[in-house]
């Protein structure tokens, strides 16, 4: 979910807005999955550009996911006016046809709704079921890893950029200390009225880029490819846990990745993913990021951003 004041506008917005001239369009795909746009309120003008954009999120994760994550998958699109960005609002529905609530501003031209990391978030939620509310930092860091990564794949952020952005996020996570009593877990399952939102998403995040690190060091596939394979040919399942989630990704054999979800489920505060940043050849000077650009560190990089299609253990 996004987290901003303006979603709690939006979300009245949504309420009152009458329901009026409702478009409905499929958009075309690789992955032979039934994706709709249901759209009110809309200018065919306005309308193309939302189909445009959503075009670029599905392909931005099929690229990196190998395929659409679901068999049929619905947006609802419901507009605003004068807003200060394009997509005030998202939000993942879950039951039913899964798919994603956008409010957007369609007055905003069509690349800044592809440069906005919003949609990103949203669609990279849709690579696992969700895991309950305990395990919502699971959810929301991998939304939080992936917005970064999607929108380099997608060609909206250069790769320092995204390691910039993601670093970004780490230290934003590191400063929200005032629950440094309350566990992960605890804290995730009272995120919204805690207002934990940065800690939460980005050890999240931080978790992920750790769990990124263990796979290709020492199981030699990505995260990226397990979760793809995991979930073949799609994901049917709308809710799981954090310890399914773990298990599709890591095998029964492997406790490894066990005990990585453990130390984050109890872990009072973000630290910061040193080790992994280090591995991928990722270094900070004075908060700038800077990439190593020699071998191997790059090759490393590049197969954590998708799916290696050869990879089909499960
Ligand atoms: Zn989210």
């Amino acid at each position: 979910m996004k987290t901003r004041h303006s979603h709690l506008i939006a979300a009245l917005l949504l309420s009152l807005l009458p329901l009026q001239s409702v478009a409905e369009q499929r958009i075309a795909n690789n992955s032979d999955a039934e994706i709709r746009v249901i759209a009110n309120d809309l200018s065919s003008n306005d309308q193309q550009k939302i189909h445009q954009w959503l075009s670029k999120l599905v392909g931005s994760i099929e690229y990196t996911f190998g395929k659409f994550p679901l068999e049929r998958a619905n947006f609802n699109v419901r507009t605003t006016r004068s807003s200060r960005e394009p997509i005030p609002w998202g939000q993942i529905k879950r039951r039913g046809t899964e798919g994603i609530h956008f409010v957007v501003d369609p007055s905003y031209p069509l690349k800044r709704f592809n440069q906005d990391w919003t949609g990103y978030h949203e669609i990279a939620h849709l690579m696992i079921p969700y895991p309950g509310d305990e395990d919502l930092w699971l959810s929301e860091g991998l939304a939080s890893y992936w917005q970064q990564f999607l929108r380099y794949n997608a060609g909206v952020l250069t790769e320092q950029q995204a390691w910039q952005a993601l670093y970004a996020g780490f230290q934003r996570g590191e400063r929200d200390t005032r629950y440094s009593s309350i566990p992960l877990y605890r804290l995730s399952d009272d995120m919204h009225s805690k207002r934990s939102y940065m800690r939460v998403y980005w050890s999240g995040a931080a978790f992920w880029l750790e769990a990124e690190y263990l796979m290709l060091s020492q199981q030699h596939t990505s995260v990226v490819t397990r979760l793809a394979n995991a979930y073949r040919p799609y994901r049917t399942q709308s809710f799981t846990s954090g310890e399914r989630v773990i298990r599709a990704l890591s095998g029964e054999q492997w406790p490894q990745l066990s005990r990585l979800y453990r130390k984050w489920q109890e872990s009072h505060g973000l630290q910061m993913p040193l080790k992994a940043l280090d591995w991928f050849g990722v270094k900070v000077q004075k908060g700038k990021v800077r990439l190593n650009p020699n071998s191997p560190f790059p090759e490393r990089r590049q197969l954590a951003y998708r799916a290696a299609p050869s990879d089909n253990r499960n």
